[in-house]
């Protein structure tokens, strides 16, 4: 196998702000692996966050496309559990091969990612779009703009809570999901604002409190009115156990996961932990949300919008309408560049 890499710039609509910063770009890599005349496609949608930077993607990748360039695609279990180990804690440049890989399999097999893995295409529930911090005007214009998606997420912690259910609940009664970003610092004010914001008719809260405070979690999920979701606190399967007790659900994001094989293997996890699953996204191109979305029949909640936050998408594939995504037909993940 052959793996080529290289880099993309993609220009936000609007400053994405959340609790933690702004930005207005995304500088990402992108990988296409070829075999026997396929390519398949993938992305490493970075996250300062979790500590990646571009550097180390493309560090981890040029180590990776070493030990691809004699391995067989079809053993696909061995291979990835083996570039985990290379890839460590980057896991968005192991996330990029996993996704070029089953894009490669879908596409030699002439089948779209779903069928691969027995899932019902027509089965996603609907996608939630967000709407980052801002003041009272640009959080009415965002919600205005996302007038067609029937479901909100609207982000808080950013110290200006109240101005922003206010602006959002003047111009729209739809569902609305509170995304906290770890913004909330103790679980006795992260109580008080989930109680005000059930008041609002609120559907659920992710990630109150900094990652890590699970004692803390564990006290505020006895007495919240409202299901918690993990974000920050979860990559992968392994994360779970820690986390029963803590949150009714979490937030899987195929570049926490490290791609697709251990996204499945964290439902898997989860479902048998009692655990109800969001899967989410960072701010990925319609190739990483195409991916995602192969699995959405799988979840609770979907919150796959973070191609919709793009100016430049450089990808084709799934489509939102009214918060519905449409997966592509074609084979593997069904995305082609623009
Ligand atoms: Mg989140």
């Amino acid at each position: 196998m052959e793996l080529q890499v290289e880099e993309r710039e993609l220009r936000l609509k609007h400053a994405w702000t959340l609790s933690r910063g702004s930005s207005t770009t995304k500088r990402y890599a992108y990988v296409t692996l070829t075999h026997e005349g396929i390519s398949g496609l993938g992305e490493a949608a970075h996250n300062a966050r979790y500590g990646e930077s571009l550097d180390q993607v493309q560090a981890v990748l040029q180590g990776v496309g070493e030990r691809l360039a004699p391995a067989d695609p079809w053993k696909w279990q061995p291979l990835l559990a083996d570039l985990g180990a290379i890839g460590g804690p980057c896991r968005s440049a192991l996330a990029a091969v996993d996704l070029a890989l089953f894009d490669w399999i879908g596409r030699r097999l002439g089948i779209p990612l779903h069928r691969f893995f027995g899932l019902e295409p027509d089965a996603l529930p609907l996608t939630s779009v967000s709407i980052g911090i801002g003041d009272r005007d640009e959080v009415v214009r965002k919600v205005l703009e996302a007038e067609p998606h029937p479901i909100l997420k609207i982000k808080l912690g950013g110290g200006n809570d109240e101005e922003v259910m206010e602006a959002v609940r003047s111009v729209s009664t739809k569902t609305v999901r509170v995304d906290a970003n770890e913004g909330w610092k103790t679980p006795e004010l992260a109580l008080e604002k989930i109680r005000w914001l059930a008041g609002l008719g609120v559907e659920l809260v992710e990630q109150p409190l900094p990652a890590g405070q699970l004692d803390g979690m564990r006290w505020l999920k006895e007495r919240s009115p409202l299901p918690l979701v993990a974000d920050e606190d979860v990559h992968t399967a392994s994360d779970l156990p820690g986390l029963v007790g803590a949150f009714h659900g979490i937030n899987l994001k195929l570049m926490k996961a490290g791609g697709i094989l251990e996204a499945i293997r964290t439902i898997h996890t989860a479902r048998a932990l009692g655990l109800r699953i969001m899967i989410g996204c960072m701010i990925e191109s319609s190739l990483g949300i195409t991916a995602a979305a192969q699995l959405g029949a799988m979840a609770d909640w979907l919150d796959l919008d973070g191609n919709l936050l793009i100016q430049n998408d450089p990808f084709v594939g799934a489509v939102t309408e009214q918060g519905k995504i449409l997966l592509p037909d074609q084979p593997g993940l069904g995305v082609s560049l623009r």
